[in-house]
């Protein structure tokens, strides 16, 4: 087999020539060095061993991706589980506590060391367990985001993953596609590409197969050639792949690209330098602990075990961990229903979406078109004439749908524009087939559909005449036109009476289409718009039925009641955008329409008054969307806004969350989006809006739980001494009571149910901070609570004499705790209505908690490893029922919360 080989010539950068070694047994003297854009296409066809028409052969392409390796590029290491094992020790009050007991076990206290270790440990591998799954769902969500490629092998098109491209393969290419590997051009029509990634140029470059005869030449300039992670933005290709993977020139700067987005989320940002800003206070109360318990005459080593130990246990040094393990697993959910999230912020970012901004055609519309009315020759039917019946007028309309046209029918795998295939069934159903047609009258040329100009034109010849057909937007076909054709023969066109028949026919939904045509004597010498578009013979409309997809409506309700607002915007005709507004509960009385055409009489600050109470943008352009983005962002909104071709990219990048369409997108919006929609459904959106919302909501509830029950052990130590009171914890009980609580609880948050309420309620504010004041009020008054029944709980155990005060206190705390999480499971609801039984792994983490305290007070040898007693059966269900008072007193709280009103809760 071929070997080849890329050197990089030092120095030279990415403007390097490449060597070619044909074959790896030719000595090094005969090695013909060119570089691959000096070649023409049926060298490098030869060079790669690879078939212009047929591709490689599988074999071969199996072969060579064990040879050459997968199509990709390592952007950073990831940890293995040993890895993420070490990080949990790389914390500074950690490594000061495995020192002290060491120091502790030195002097003689060898097994309280062991211990303090053993829990330090378990507590590691709870924490390694957690990010190691977090680093799995979001491998998995990166694998399922990964790009896929068409390419040619063994004469077959097949779609496969970008990463098993290999040298050698025929790359098709087309319009919204990202460059999978580096590849020379065998054939290109009308080919350009945004190369700007690689270049910095920001224009679009043309690009040709011909060989350049330079073999130093820029990488910009190289004009055969297409590169990695490049966008095609225009036409179409064929390439060799000459390079895959870090051979490529993007795997050359990939070192530039390490420094990727995963900076963490704005909400673990903010979470850190909470923790930052805690830990110091934390720290403060340690040292006032351990000079009391000095002055108190405790020995030194165990009140500096005690003080560090609290420090670790209430430090929240692994909620930022938390929050990316809850966002990872929650962006895991959202893909089982069919959102895939890009960016985990994008998962946090759901929950404060307050405009949502789709496209009509296909996310709120089935995108499964047929053809609903005909209108032409003063007739309106309902399908067309077959061809044998059909008078002149109708044989055009016929001719032109089947043949101004690119949809390919294959039973199979139809592809194309939905329209377009609409269209051609239409046509083919009267008998109009296109195959037939063609060779009667083959395609000499075609200017194509493009969003902007809203037509598509196909120049044919008839017989020695040309035949041009046209088919558009009516705004975009009739003004062409002065002539139409009627039943009585041609005549001139009344712009007045077809527009608003046009206009009548978008009044009832229909997608409306405008046909014309025109005779030419002689064949055009340039095949250019200006010259041929013009003085058109005007045929008759077409209306497209596209039926709203049926769970949009509820959808949009949904939206409405979650204080979010739903706007279309299309491409298409205001009549038509408005009646599908209106049977989808978009469009209400007071709502406005804007059209592109009103969008660009509008400055930027009345477009920011506007886009509040506008609900429809019909006519509107890729490049229009990304001002009503701004305009929306400008009011302070939060927006999704979903888009799928080339050129919606850019308002894609400038949402707060972009969203693209899995199956009708192209590469380059999927890429530029935040989340992808797999099955392209408006109700996906809401769907994953409703999911972030409740991670958000599952994430602050476990922040208040597990801060709240540390609030309670550092009130607990604080104040003891305050109180009179002997020191109530072993530094053991504080580390045992951390990883019992925070643990195993803490991970079942993740699995609590959404809140009734949580698509009933405003959006949360996008910048409100999750540590709103009365958070820290709770923290402090209920955390006071936790420490005062378990100091009360200390002074009667006293009071009677109990040798076993200690280790009642510390399961007062761990039942506090238990009922804590149970109470602090929804915000307002109380557990009655939410149901016992609702969240499972959270009971089963009580469960195993209660079951591993119950082994510390009475298993003999924890009570030795431990410092604990066995407690008689009154005792521990007097701690039981200390502990539950948290729970009365939590729903008590809640119960207050409910009657204050309804949303005045909602910072808590
Ligand atoms: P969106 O997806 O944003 O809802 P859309 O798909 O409805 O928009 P476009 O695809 O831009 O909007 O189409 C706008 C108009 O152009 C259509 O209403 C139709 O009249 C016309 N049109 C659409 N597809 C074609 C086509 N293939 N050839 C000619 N005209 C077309």
């Amino acid at each position: 087999m071929l070997i080849l080989l890329r050197l990089e010539l030092p120095g030279t950068g990415p403007t390097s020539e490449m060597d070619i070694q044909p074959d790896i047994g030719v000595p090094s003297a005969r090695r013909t060095v060119h570089a691959w854009h000096q070649l023409d296409p049926a060298h490098v066809v030869d060079a790669m061993s690879s078939h212009a028409e047929q591709g490689l052969d599988p074999v071969a392409a199996a072969e060579r991706l064990e040879t050459y390796g997968r199509n990709e590029i390592k952007t950073s290491a990831q940890l293995g589980v040993f890895g993420i094992f070490a990080t949990q020790f790389f914390d500074f009050m950690i490594l000061v506590l495995l020192g002290a007991a060491a120091v502790a076990g030195v002097l003689g206290a060898v097994q309280d060391a062991l211990v303090i270790i053993a829990i330090v440990v378990l507590n590691a591998i709870v924490g390694t367990v957690q990010q190691y799954r977090a680093q799995r769902a979001i491998s998995a969500l990166r694998e399922m985001a990964a790009p896929t490629a068409r390419v040619r092998r063994n004469g077959h098109i097949l779609s496969i993953p970008g990463v098993e491209v290999v040298p050698g393969d025929l790359l098709l290419l087309e319009s919204g596609d990202v460059v999978a590997a580096d590849a020379r051009l065998l054939r290109t029509e009308t080919l350009q590409l945004d190369e700007s990634a690689l270049t910095g140029e920001s224009r679009s470059v043309s690009k040709s197969p011909d060989p350049l005869a330079q073999a130093t030449v820029e990488l910009g300039d190289r004009r055969n050639m297409v590169y990695r992670d490049t966008l095609v933005t225009r036409g179409n290709a064929t390439a060799i792949v000459v390079a895959t993977g870090a051979a490529t020139e993007t795997g050359r700067i990939a070192e530039l690209l390490r420094s990727g987005r995963d900076a963490g989320t704005p909400l673990q940002l903010r979470i850190a330098r909470f923790g930052r800003h805690l830990a110091l206070a934390i720290l403060g109360i340690c040292a006032v602990i351990f000079v009391v318990g000095l002055l108190q005459g405790q020995a030194p080593m165990l009140m500096f075990l005690t003080a560090v130990s609290l420090a670790v246990a209430a430090v929240p040094e692994a909620l930022p961990a938390v929050v990316t393990v809850s966002l990872a697993l929650g962006a895991r959910r959202l893909a089982r229903r069919n959102a895939l999230v890009r960016h985990l912020p994008a998962v946090e970012a759901l929950g404060s979406v307050t405009f949502i901004c789709a496209d009509k055609t296909g996310t709120l519309t089935e995108n499964r078109m047929s053809l609903g009315r005909a209108v032409a020759a003063g007739q309106r039917l309902t399908s067309l004439p077959t061809r044998a019946q059909a008078t002149a007028v109708w044989t055009h309309v016929g001719q032109a749908l089947a043949l101004n046209n690119d949809a390919d029918p294959d039973p199979e795998l139809p592809r194309g524009d939905p329209t377009e295939l609409a269209l051609l069934s239409a046509a083919e159903q009267a008998d109009f087939i296109r195959t037939q047609l063609q060779e009667t009258m083959p395609r000499i040329g075609a200017l194509p559909f493009d969003e902007h100009r809203r037509r598509m034109t196909t120049l044919h010849t008839v017989a020695g005449r040309q035949l041009l057909y046209v088919k558009g937007a009516p705004e975009a076909v009739i003004p062409l036109c002065t002539q139409a054709v009627s039943s009585t023969g041609t005549g001139p066109l009344d712009v007045s009476t077809a527009t608003a028949e046009a206009r009548a026919l978008a009044a009832e939904g229909y997608r409306v289409l405008a046909l014309a045509l025109r005779e030419l004597t002689e064949r055009p010498v340039a095949f250019e718009a200006n010259v041929l578009e013009s003085e058109l013979v005007f045929l008759g409309l077409v209306g497209l039925i596209d039926p709203p997809r049926p769970e949009a409506r509820k959808a949009v309700e949904d939206c409405i009641s979650a204080g979010i607002t739903p706007v279309m915007i299309t491409g298409d005709h205001p009549e038509t955008a408005r009646h599908i507004a209106r049977q989808l509960g978009i469009a209400t009385s007071g709502m406005t329409l804007l059209t592109g055409a009103d969008l660009e009489h509008l400055s930027d600050a009345d477009l920011t008054k506007r886009v509040r109470t506008t609900r429809v943008y019909a006519r509107m352009n890729p490049e229009q969307k990304i001002r009503i983005v701004n305009a929306l962002a400008d009011g302070g909104e939060l927006v999704a806004m979903t888009g799928d071709g080339v050129n919606d990219a850019p308002a894609l990048r400038a949402a707060a969350i972009g969203v693209a369409m899995g199956q009708r997108g192209t590469d380059v919006a999927r890429e530029a989006a935040d989340m992808v929609l797999l099955d392209d459904n408006f109700a996906t959106i809401v769907t994953a809006v409703r999911e972030g919302r409740r991670i958000f909501d599952d994430i602050r509830k476990f922040i208040r739980y597990t801060m709240t029950s540390n609030a309670g052990e550092i009130w607990t130590l604080f104040l003891a001494p305050f109180l009179g009171l002997p020191l109530p914890l072993l530094p053991i009980h504080i580390l045992w009571i951390n990883l019992l609580t925070d643990g195993l609880p803490g991970l079942a948050f993740a699995a609590e149910p959404a809140e009734a309420d949580v698509m009933r309620r405003p959006p949360r504010p996008p910048g409100e901070n999750i540590f709103s004041r009365s958070m820290w009020l709770y923290m402090l008054w209920m955390g006071l609570t936790i420490g005062g029944l378990a100091l009360a709980g200390q002074a009667w155990a006293l009071s009677q004499g109990a040798a076993h005060w200690q280790t009642m206190v510390f399961t007062i705390l761990v039942f506090a705790q238990l009922f804590h999480a149970l109470g602090v499971r929804s915000e307002t609801r109380s557990l009655w209505r939410i149901g016992l039984t609702s969240n499972l792994p959270m009971l089963a983490a009580l469960a195993a908690m209660v079951g591993l305290q119950l082994m510390a007070i009475y298993l003999p040898s924890l009570n030795e490893l431990l410092h604990t007693q066995p407690l008689p059966a009154a005792d521990l269900a007097l701690c039981f029922g200390i502990g539950s008072l948290v729970l009365v007193i939590i729903e008590a709280y809640k119960f207050c919360l409910r009657r204050v009103g309804p949303h005045q809760h909602q910072e808590t």
